[in-house]
Formats: C-alpha cells, sequence, structure tokens
C-alpha cells in the first residue's frame, strides 16, 4: 500500500568532537531534493540522477562556508529507515557537520529527535522492537559481552523464537475459533487433546526462553563476586594480581581490609565486578563489627563467592560459618600462599594459588567464569532486558492457565489465555507494545541513530 509521506529529518550521525569524518543524515520523503540544493558534484552525474548505494564527491554547502566531500543516496526501502536517505560525509569537525546540518534546516528539514531515524526504521518494518533494543544495547555496552548479546538481540534471535511460539499460538486460536463458530461439529476430545499438546509445548519454550534470563542479567550488569575468608589469607592480594595493579590496600595487621573494596575484570568479554570483604571474624572493635556485618551483606548479594584460605593453616570453624553465608550460591574455594607449603597438603580447594608468585591466577580466572557461565564457548544470552523477562513471564502464566482450562473450561475460555498470551509476545516484538513503551526505548537512543 502507499506510505504516508514523512517530513525530512536532519540530524549528525556522528558523535560530537574532531575526528577523520563527520556525517549528516537526512530521512524522509525527499532528501535528494535538498541535496540538489547544496551538493555539487565533481562529476557530470546531477544529484537528482544519483544512483542509490554510491559514493559521489563532491563541495557541501555549509552556509557560510563550503566543504570537499562525499554523498550518499538511499532508496526507500532499501535504506536504514525504510525511506528515502542521503548522508553527507565531511570533514569530521564540530562546526563542519553544525553548519551542514543547519543548511538541511534552512532547506526544510526538522532536527530528528532522539532515535527517530531507528523508530522510523521500527514502524516502516525494517526491524523488531527487540532488535531496535539491541542496536541500543551494542551502543550503550560497557562490556564485549553485552556487545555480544546486543548484536544476537538486533539480528532478531530473540524475535524469531517469539515469533515461532507466535505462531503456534494463533493457530491453536484459529482451531478455537472453528470449534466454536462450528459447534454441529462438535468439540472431539482429540482436538482438544491436540490444543492441550500444542500449548504446553509453546509454555515450554516460553520456559526454555526464561532460563536463560540470569545468564543475560549477569552479561548485562557483570557478575558480583565476593572475596571472602579469614584475614592476612590474602584476599587484597589475590584481588590485586586479578586486577593486575594496586587497588586494595595490602597490610599484615589483621582487620584493616575495613571496606568494601570494589575493582572490575573482565574475563572473555564479561564484567566481574570484585568485592573485597573485611575479614571475617568475631572481634570487640565496634568498627571492624560494621565492616563485617557489611561483608556478610555482600556475600548474600553476591553472585558467585571466592573463598580464600591460607594453604598452611586450613580451613577452621570460624571458616565453616563463612561458607554457611555463601551456602547456595557458585562458590570457588582458593587455597592460597601455596608458595609457603611445601608438602603437597589433600585439600577440597578448587584452585591453589600464590598471590606472591602469580601461580594459579589464570586458573582462578577460568574458575570464576565457569562457575558462573558454565564451560567458555557456549553461546551468549540474548534474553537481557528485563522488559522482555517480563513480557515473557506473563506468556508463560497466562499459557499455564490456558493448559489447566483444556477440557476443563469452555474453548472460548480458553482461547482468552492463549490471545494473552500471544499478546504479551507481541510486547517484545513490538506489533502489541504501547506508545509509551515505544517512546521509551527509543528515548534511549542518542539524536542521528
Ligand atoms: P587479607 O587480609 O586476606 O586481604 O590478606 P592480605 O592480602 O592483606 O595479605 C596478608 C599478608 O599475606 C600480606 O603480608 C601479604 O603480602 C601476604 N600474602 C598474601 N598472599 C600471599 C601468598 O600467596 N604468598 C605469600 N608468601 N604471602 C602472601
Amino acid at each position: 500500500g502507499a506510505k504516508m509521506k514523512e517530513r525530512n529529518i536532519a540530524a549528525i550521525a556522528t558523535p560530537p568532537g574532531k575526528g577523520g569524518v563527520a556525517i549528516v543524515r537526512i530521512s524522509g520523503d525527499s532528501p535528494l531534493s535538498i541535496a540538489e540544493k547544496m551538493f555539487v558534484p565533481s562529476g557530470k552525474t546531477a544529484v537528482k540522477d544519483f544512483r542509490p548505494y554510491r559514493l559521489y564527491p563532491g563541495e557541501i554547502d555549509g552556509g557560510t562556508f563550503t566543504d570537499y566531500g562525499l554523498c550518499v543516496y538511499f532508496k526507500a526501502p532499501a535504506s536504514y529507515t525504510g525511506e528515502d536517505v542521503v548522508e553527507f560525509h565531511c570533514h569530521g569537525g564540530e562546526n563542519i557537520a553544525r553548519g551542514i546540518l543547519k543548511r538541511t534546516f534552512r532547506l526544510g528539514a526538522s532536527a530528528a529527535g532522539r532515535g527517530e531515524f531507528t523508530k522510523r526504521a521500527f514502524l516502516n518494518g525494517k526491524l523488531s522492537l527487540a532488535s531496535a533494543e539491541g542496536i541500543a544495547d551494542m551502543i550503550n555496552g560497557e562490556s564485549e559481552a553485552e556487545v555480544k548479546a546486543g548484536y544476537l538481540l538486533y539480528s532478531e534471535r530473540l524475535t524469531g523464537k517469539v515469533r515461532e511460539i507466535q505462531d503456534v499460538l494463533k493457530e491453536v486460536l484459529a482451531g478455537i475459533d472453528a470449534a466454536i463458530d462450528y459447534p454441529e461439529e462438535g468439540i472431539e476430545e482429540e482436538s482438544t487433546d491436540d490444543i492441550r499438546l500444542a500449548l504446553q509445548r509453546a509454555k515450554g519454550e516460553v520456559s526454555v526462553l526464561l532460563s536463560g534470563y540470569a545468564k543475560g542479567k549477569k552479561i548485562k550488569s557483570g557478575v558480583t563476586v565476593a572475596l571472602c575468608g579469614k584475614p592476612n589469607t590474602g584476599k587484597s592480594s589475590l584481588l590485586n594480581r586479578l586486577l593486575g595493579y594496586e587497588k586494595a590496600i595490602v597490610s599484615d595487621i589483621a582487620g584493616t581490609t575495613r571496606d568494601a573494596v570494589e575493582g572490575v575484570l573482565e574475563i572473555d568479554g564479561v564484567r566481574f565486578n570484585l568485592y573485597d570483604t573485611a575479614g571475617m571474624r568475631e572481634s570487640g572493635d565496634e568498627i571492624e563489627n560494621i565492616g563485617i556485618e557489611r561483608a556478610e551483606n555482600i556475600v548474600r548479594s553476591a553472585d558467585l563467592v571466592v573463598f580464600v584460605a591460607d594453604s598452611a593453616a586450613g580451613t577452621d570453624g570460624e571458616d565453616a560459618r563463612v561458607l554457611e553465608l555463601a551456602e547456595g550460591k557458585p562458590l570457588v574455594k582458593v587455597f592460597n600462599k601455596i608458595d609457603l607449603t611445601n608438602d603437597e597438603t589433600e585439600t577440597d580447594a578448587d584452585v591453589l594459588t600464590s598471590a606472591v608468585t602469580g601461580e594459579g591466577i589464570e586458573r582462578l580466572k577460568e574458575l570464576l567464569y565457569e562457575k558462573s557461565f558454565g564451560s567458555r564457548g557456549e553461546d551468549a544470552a540474548f534474553l537481557i532486558e528485563e522488559r522482555h523477562y517480563d513480557a515473557l513471564k506473563r506468556a508463560e502464566t497466562a499459557l499455564k492457565r490456558a493448559v489447566a482450562a483444556c477440557g476443563e473450561l469452555s474453548l472460548d475460555l480458553v482461547g482468552i489465555d492463549v490471545g494473552n498470551a500471544w499478546e504479551s509476545l507481541g510486547e517484545i516484538t513490538g506489533e502489541t507494545a504501547s506508545e509509551s513503551i515505544i517512546e521509551e526505548i527509543f528515548s534511549k537512543f542518542c539524536v542521528g541513530k
């Protein structure tokens, strides 16, 4: 059908500051007619005859100055936004790009809002809402793993699965409608069984997607690691070794690490936020007791606990108390100061280390990753957005109800739950997302994207 004519919007697509090249982008119903008035090609081809996806050199009018650069035309619908798009590639100076942008405004373009190009792409069906969120995750990503997970979202991996489930639900709904519309045919028990089976399978697939969220969350916000154990076992020293620089204050006097000292370590692209805890032991010192309480809280809220013991001293009752706190969490047991132990001590440690010689540190890093995500090289998670998790959770609940209602309640009641599940899934792809959700998502983008 005929697409609505949209006004031309323009923005600088590159970040502010100096650089090799800056890009000014126009999208809308007639960006080429704007280009015609502000670009003088060096070659023989006039702007109106530009072939799409080709770079043409020429003079760009910046209003009070001229720059020499490139112009490219992307023809609708095969463009980022799905509309006609023109880009000017100019020299990378803020005043150059700004002058060229102002010139597009003079010629009728209006200033693009945050994420407005991508929003148009979404509205024109170029990408799903989740895919747009993947782009934002990639751009805003603070670790390589976040970029990787964002790319999986962007490339429609999640929406692909969601759409498959939606298709099954649509089929079930069609079956239910047929049974309701032609009651004289009778609802055979067999078809109710088929419906239940299909719904159960769909629910199972939603649950599988949901189970990936714990991993996705750790990728998005980093893995919180608590280093704990008795004073002087070498926690601060190990932290420094792991981080590769002097961060925590190392001291011989027990109980000096009073505050949680944070450091960030990247392993296989994932951020690990390391917290050193005050040596945990009973003490009469009030300040130290506050530190101990804080340390216990860190252990309780950690995704992963690294327990450190002195390999010469071994463990005792106090350590058992610390390990109790960590119960139920992934745990790495470290026996440190292995350089001081001559004989091969029998231990149940996961790794033997020396913060002095560096022995076992690489293995410790591997263990941090493996205990958090399973073995290396496994597929990254693609369920990293809480919004998607919520929508899937609601879909799961609705499907649970639908399965329970199957054979018990009338089919039109089953249909209501199936419809609700379908709609919840549609919030991920964007089909059923409200205007306010869409606004919120695109407001996270920068101007020019
Ligand atoms: P924390 O109280 O557990 O944080 O322990 P620290 O990191 O402050 O270390 C206590 C003392 O043990 C310091 O004098 C460190 O230099 C020393 N130390 C830490 N790790 C090792 C190790 O692997 N080998 C040896 N020989 N000394 C260590």
